[in-house]
């Protein structure tokens, strides 16, 4: 059972995980199943970070599951359980629908070749070198090609076919055609193997698995357990500090922010001046609005209005734009009482990129008023996928990228993790601090719930392989 604070511990752990996201989750229970003993500490009084989800009259509201790609599903059934893998279930009604198209699409491979060639009339030829380019690019290749560069060797001008094959991944994971292109590849061909998935039961049912299947390995799980410093003694880690009291262990995972972890939580002088500086330099990803609507129990919503609606009312694709508190492009999540099996209530979340310096440091009447017009504004474009929404919704709620950031502590409400150069660090930094690492979202690529969990995975064999090599013998189970 999950237990609050910090309270009756272990007098020592193999590991402590700080932070229960999809990757610290992860972390710990590889970690266990590998033989370790291992703490679990979440500040918040949930777990999954942002895989969170929150009830408000009958109705419970899921901020992180739009769609994922079928990766997960393998990731599930080899990481955690075949249960919790066979509730990965398909989202079949996907929408486009801009100034420049509007279309329905399973946002497969096979099906945006099929688009790309008879509704943007782009040689196919084209499209398949396109395709197999992206899918042949791995997470340590060269990162100085941008993506509108790789966009434009395949598709030049067609601004209509960027968009197309950008915007999903901008929602996605906050790349711009600015970034790297081997992020948006990893991350665009992940989704194009097999379209785009989803959690039947809800992102509080596979997190409640996740949970159960940590307390059957033996993983001590504690919300409410701030972890506000990490000890380091002859240059090797110790122990953190949580809740005001020293917890001694030989590893540390922090999922917690990259930039926050390395220049908040360690002691000064141990990392040194160079790395500190790179650390320093790491740009976060962009953070998010989002706004939650319940519809009235016996009203409905018709199946055809789709799934996942990608509504832009700009006349190109521009990331930038993507971010304007003056929103031109938003994505609606539709959520049938189908997907929640037991539960007869539909949802519509609402998701827009933003700036968490547009929202921070508002004074309060202000925005609660740019709350409430983001609110009035979404409704408006609602209106045109869902004819009398107003009417049915008797729930409806604002979050912004302070929202974001007082749940999980992430610098800026970041809900994407780092930017490119984040992943350097994040995997550098346990050769700064022996017995230090990092899981969670970095570089675009490590960012999602299948990033994030898969990342998850390597940084447990990495503290596994340490481990061992500190101990020179089996650890003791935990
Ligand atoms: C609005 C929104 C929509 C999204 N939609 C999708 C989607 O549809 N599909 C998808 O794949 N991804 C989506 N994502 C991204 C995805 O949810 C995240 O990338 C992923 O869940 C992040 O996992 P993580 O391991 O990086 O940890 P995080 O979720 O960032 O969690 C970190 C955890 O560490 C805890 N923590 C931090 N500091 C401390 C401390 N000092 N002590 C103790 N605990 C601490 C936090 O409370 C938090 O629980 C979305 C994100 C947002 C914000």
């Amino acid at each position: 059972m999950t237990l609050k604070g910090t309270e009756n511990l272990k007098k020592e752990h193999d590991c402590i995980v700080v932070g229960a996201g999809l990757g610290g989750l992860t972390c710990a229970n590889r970690l266990a199943t590998a033989g370790h003993s291992v703490l679990l500490l979440e500040q918040h009084f949930q777990l999954g970070g942002l895989a969170a989800w929150f009830r408000r009259k009958k109705h419970i509201f899921d901020v992180a599951l739009h769609g994922f790609p079928v990766g997960m599903k393998k990731t599930c059934r080899k990481y955690w359980n075949k249960e919790m893998a066979d509730n990965i279930v398909p989202l079949e009604g996907i929408k486009f629908d801009n100034p420049q198209f509007s279309i329905s699409t399973t946002y497969e491979r096979e099906d945006f070749t099929r688009l790309l060639d008879q509704k943007f009339g782009v040689d196919r030829a084209t499209v398949e070198q396109f395709f197999d380019a992206a899918r042949s690019m791995t997470f340590t290749d060269d990162d100085s090609m941008t993506t509108r560069q790789f966009l434009s060797q395949f598709f030049p001008g067609r601004t209509d076919v960027w968009r197309l094959l950008m915007e999903p991944i901008t929602y996605a994971n906050g790349s711009t055609l600015d970034d790297p292109a081997v992020s948006y590849c990893i991350v665009f061909s992940n989704f194009m193997s097999k379209g785009v998935y989803t959690f039947r039961g809800g992102t509080d049912l596979i997190i409640k698995m996740m949970e159960e299947q940590l307390e059957r390995n033996g993983v001590d799980v504690r919300t409410k357990a701030l972890v506000e410093k990490i000890t380091v003694e002859d240059g090797k880690v110790t122990g953190v500090i949580a809740n005001g009291r020293h917890l001694r262990c030989r590893s540390v995972v922090s999922n917690g922010n990259l930039r926050t972890t390395i220049l908040k939580m360690l002691p000064p002088g141990v990392i040194s001046p160079e790395f500190r500086e790179k650390t320093e330099k790491v740009r976060m990803n962009n953070s998010s609005c989002q706004v939650y609507m319940g519809i009235k129990e016996g009203e409905t919503i018709d199946p055809a209005t789709g799934d996942l609606l990608f509504t832009s009312t700009a006349e190109e694709f521009d990331a930038e734009k993507m971010l304007d508190k003056h929103v031109t492009s938003r994505t609606f999540s539709i959520y049938y009482p189908t997907g929640r099996p037991g539960h007869n209530r539909y949802t519509i979340v609402s998701s827009t990129n933003a700036r968490y310096q547009d929202w921070a440091g508002l004074p309060l009447d202000r925005y609660e008023n740019d709350k409430q017009a983001l609110a009035e504004d979404t409704l408006v474009h609602l209106e045109k996928y869902v004819p009398g929404v107003r009417d049915k919704i008797d729930h409806l709620e604002v979050a912004t990228p302070t929202t974001f950031q007082r749940y999980t502590l992430h610098v800026g409400g970041s809900s994407f993790g780092t930017k490119f150069e984040g992943l350097q660090i994040s995997r550098g930094i346990h050769d700064e601090v022996p017995g230090l690492f990092h899981t969670g979202s970095v570089a675009i690529i490590m960012s999602g719930w299948l990033g994030a969990a898969n990342y998850g995975v390597i940084v447990a064999n990495e503290v596994d392989r340490y481990i061992r090599e500190q101990s020179q013998v089996a650890p003791s189970a935990g």
